[in-house]
């Protein structure tokens, strides 16, 4: 059997975005599910629009996602000359022809056949002229006659005629350089691709491709159109629905895994599971799985995989991301204190950026937390100050904070008072954190440690009051 190579061959747009991801995934995890090979190359025919950058935050998405490629990336501007190569042997097997019409003439032609009902198309007026090269002449492809009929990967049989399809296509412009259809098909046999799997926006390309691998002689690769994403107003996808590069979401806070598996989810099934892990994605991805209906990009339900993931991970893997994080906000800390950090935050942060704002306080200078006015007023009543300072006082005698001695000492003294340990825990919790919200009162005590508890507490007690 002849190996699977498959292939993401992204038009560099300046990042690596969600519909591109996720094709890039699909192409990556067909090509590891077969023990083939994946290969990146960048479609930069377009000189104007492309710049090293580009190919870079491309390169950086893909390592985001830990989609890793055997060959490339590729540029298509360093490969005029194959392309020049491929162009002229159509020219010479009788496939390819010069044109020197205008585009004022062209548009006209497509003018015409519009008025008598009948497809624009190019009227094939150079096919018999037999012109050679000359300045501005495009060259273009015999459209040829009869069926071309494929089963895709993701939408089974399909069938369209040629004539209806295509006309006599441009495959070198007027300034020589190559039209997409000519470099893809150049560049996918070339480079042995037996699997493409991209977006059905491609769809109208693929009699195009189709016929040039015929006239070529190239064996016809497997295609697979897969249904576009669609925001949740039923729209393609685009900015209005929110960030689009995969990068935005890493700063967002999203683990790389959560969106993997979020990705593949948009437009791939195994029964009715939700969460695969990458070993699991790579046994068991297959054609099979990928779905013909849209997918709807839902950042709710992203956010939710996401929640998933932080819970699940190892906190050996959360610090170091942590810490990552933590430098947006000019913080930092040893790795033995975010470790001991992380696990009070897994069940309940839903991205690593609001782990690190939430856990911001274990880190910063007592002198740094600013209590927040809502949180004090509820909290820090006179009768709650009262109660803070004797807390405290309490709190002062115990030898060592961990959590089994200062649940017990604060037991006590709840008992003893006869109070909800609400009353007691609202008022130190503010005192120590600023806010009315933090992981189990005992944990953070102990994470944070004996003296910073009791000057914040002393500072929360010196607060004005109103
Ligand atoms: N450069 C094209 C794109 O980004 C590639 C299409 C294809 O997969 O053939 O849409």
């Amino acid at each position: 059997m002849t190996k699977v190579v498959t292939r993401f061959p992204p038009s560099p747009t300046g990042y690596l975005h969600i519909g591109g991801a996720r094709t890039a995934l699909f192409n990556w995890l067909f090509a590891r599910a077969h023990d083939g090979e994946f290969v990146l190359r960048i479609e930069d025919t377009d000189q104007a629009r492309s710049t090293p950058e580009m190919t870079q935050a491309i390169v950086d998405g893909m390592n985001w996602l830990g989609l890793d490629w055997d060959h490339g990336p590729y540029l298509q501007s360093d490969r005029t000359e194959l392309y020049n190569q491929h162009i002229e042997k159509l020219i010479e097997t009788g496939h390819a022809y010069y044109c020197d019409c205008t585009s004022e003439q062209v548009d006209a032609m497509r003018e015409k056949a519009r008025a008598e009902g009948k497809k624009p198309k190019y009227d094939e007026s150079c096919r018999s002229k037999n012109l050679g090269p000359g300045e501005g002449r495009v060259v273009r492809f015999k459209a040829p006659e009869g069926l071309c009929a494929w089963k895709d990967l993701v939408k089974g049989p399909i069938s369209m005629d040629y004539q209806e399809m295509v006309d006599d296509f441009i495959i070198r412009r007027g300034n020589g350089s190559p039209m997409y259809n000519l470099a893809v098909v150049v560049d996918d046999a070339d480079m042995g691709v037996t699997h493409i799997i991209r977006g059905e926006d491609h769809l109208s390309n693929n009699p195009k491709q189709m016929a040039l691998y015929n006239a070529l002689g190239y064996p016809m690769p497997e295609f697979g159109h897969v249904p576009m994403i669609f925001g949740s107003d039923k729209k393609k996808l685009s900015k209005r629905h929110g960030a689009m590069s995969v990068m935005e979401y890493e700063k967002m806070g999203f683990l790389p895994e959560a969106m993997v598996n979020y990705l593949v989810r948009l437009g791939w099934g195994h029964g009715d599971q939700e969460v695969f892990s990458r070993e699991e994605l790579v046994e068991l991805f297959n054609a099979k799985g990928l779905n013909s209906s849209p997918s709807m990009f839902d950042l709710t339900k992203l956010t939710s995989v996401n929640a998933h993931y932080i819970k699940e991970a190892s906190v050996e893997s959360l610090v170091p991301l942590l810490a990552r994080y933590l430098k947006d906000l000019d913080l930092e800390a040893d790795d033995a204190k975010l470790a001991e950090i992380v696990p009070l935050y897994q069940p309940r942060a839903t991205t690593m950026v609001e782990m690190a704002e939430q856990c911001a306080f274990f880190l910063m200078d007592d002198e740094q937390i600013e209590f927040e006015e809502k949180a004090v007023k509820k909290n820090l009543k006179p009768a709650a100050r009262e109660l803070l300072a004797e807390v405290r006082a309490l709190l002062a005698t115990v030898d060592e904070f961990t959590e089994a001695a200062l649940e017990e000492a604060l037991h006590a003294f709840a008992e003893e008072r006869e109070l909800k340990f609400g009353k007691i825990a609202q008022p130190v919790r503010v005192a120590i954190t600023g806010r009315s919200f933090s992981p189990g009162l005992y944990e953070t005590l102990a994470v944070l440690g004996k003296d910073k508890s009791l000057n914040r507490m002393d500072r929360a007690l010196a607060l004005p009051q109103d």
